[in-house]
């Protein structure tokens, strides 16, 4: 027999599960799919300064099982798997997990995002093997060596000084002359003797026979090319959205992330998006916990108005 949910969530990052606890403290039944272990990109973040009520700095893990042991003592439903389709009728949506068809009067998206390559041909092989898009996970394997690390927003800044105590030099390659990131970051990075940080340059080729060697940077303003014997290169070059499985019709901006009102409602009814999928500007842990309460708020009225 189908089973049935007032609600199915998808994805276990702070969205999915504050959005699972206040479901599930206001009484729904209610489903969590997730395809790894719940966490999200907390799990990637070595330790967060800026989450509230925590003056000391906080591990990201640490952080990410203490908000998904805050659901354990209430009864639901877990499903370790992927959401492949999600057929909207109001009221009675129809969920495809892994193989099996769920069905819910609500959803809430809450899938996150995936890293965004380089783009180079050649990036694939060397992925494990040179690159990386995690410095908590692989920055051990480097320790004392030279690499890189791509980007000059949050993610770059952050993880370059994380790897600064386990490298002997990084390059901070950039590809304008001024940082995306909050200027918090910028100063630690700039006062960091490890790193070098490569302003208005690119990379564009990738060297080594099975594991990365080197890799060729451009100058954007002079075209003046160098190779610089990297052995990892990690890359922090943003997020795009995980939106394979979004229902037809659902309106999504030019880069496919949700569009939401400040409710988290998506333009079908029943359907909500929160944390880091929905178009916004500010993606922090703090305002996808924030997404999660409100989303999970939206759905409990739209359950109400389903029965009355
Ligand atoms: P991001 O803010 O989107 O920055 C991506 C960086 O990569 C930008 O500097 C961008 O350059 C560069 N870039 C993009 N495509 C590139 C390409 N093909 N080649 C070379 N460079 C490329 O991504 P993020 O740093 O991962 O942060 C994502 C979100 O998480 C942000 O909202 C951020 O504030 C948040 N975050 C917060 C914290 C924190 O508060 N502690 C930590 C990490 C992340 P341009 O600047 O030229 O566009």
């Amino acid at each position: 027999m189908t089973k049935q949910y007032d609600a199915v969530v998808i994805g276990g990052g702070p969205a999915g599960v504050t959005a699972m606890l206040y479901l599930l403290r206001g009484g729904a039944k209610a489903a969590l799919v997730e395809k790894l272990a719940p966490g999200g990109q907390l799990l990637l973040t070595e330790h967060l300064e800026n989450y509230p009520g925590f003056v000391e700095p906080v591990k990201g893990y640490e952080l990410a099982d203490n908000i998904s042991r805050q659901i354990e003592p209430y009864p639901h439903d877990k499903f370790y798997s992927e959401v492949k389709e999600i057929v909207h009728a109001p009221g009675a949506n129809r969920l495809l997990i892994g193989d099996e068809w769920v069905e819910a009067k609500v959803v809430i998206i809450a899938s996150g995002t995936r890293h965004r390559r380089i783009g180079l041909p050649e990036e694939e092989r060397f992925i494990g093997k040179g690159i990386s898009f995690c410095a908590l996970c692989d920055g051990n394997f480097y320790r004392n060596a030279e690499i890189g690390v791509v980007g000059g927003g949050n993610s770059a800044l952050e993880e370059s000084l994380y790897l600064s105590r386990i490298a002997s030099k990084i390059h901070l390659i950039h590809r304008r002359d001024k940082f995306r990131g909050e200027e918090v970051y910028v100063r630690k990075v700039l006062e960091e003797p490890k790193i070098v940080v490569e302003y208005n340059n690119v990379v564009t080729a990738l060297h080594g026979e099975t594991l990365l060697e080197a890799v060729t940077v451009k100058n954007v303003l002079s075209g003046e090319e160098r190779t610089l014997p990297l052995q990892g290169l990690f890359v922090f070059t943003g997020f795009d959205p995980v939106s394979e499985f979004l229902p037809a019709d659902i309106k999504v901006d030019e880069r496919g992330f949700i569009i939401t009102d400040t409710e988290m409602k998506t333009n079908l009814p029943g359907i909500f998006a929160a944390g880091d999928i929905r178009s916004k500007q500010c993606r922090q842990v703090i305002t996808a916990a924030g997404d999660g309460a409100t989303a999970a708020h939206s759905a409990r009225l739209y359950l109400e108005s389903l029965n009355a």
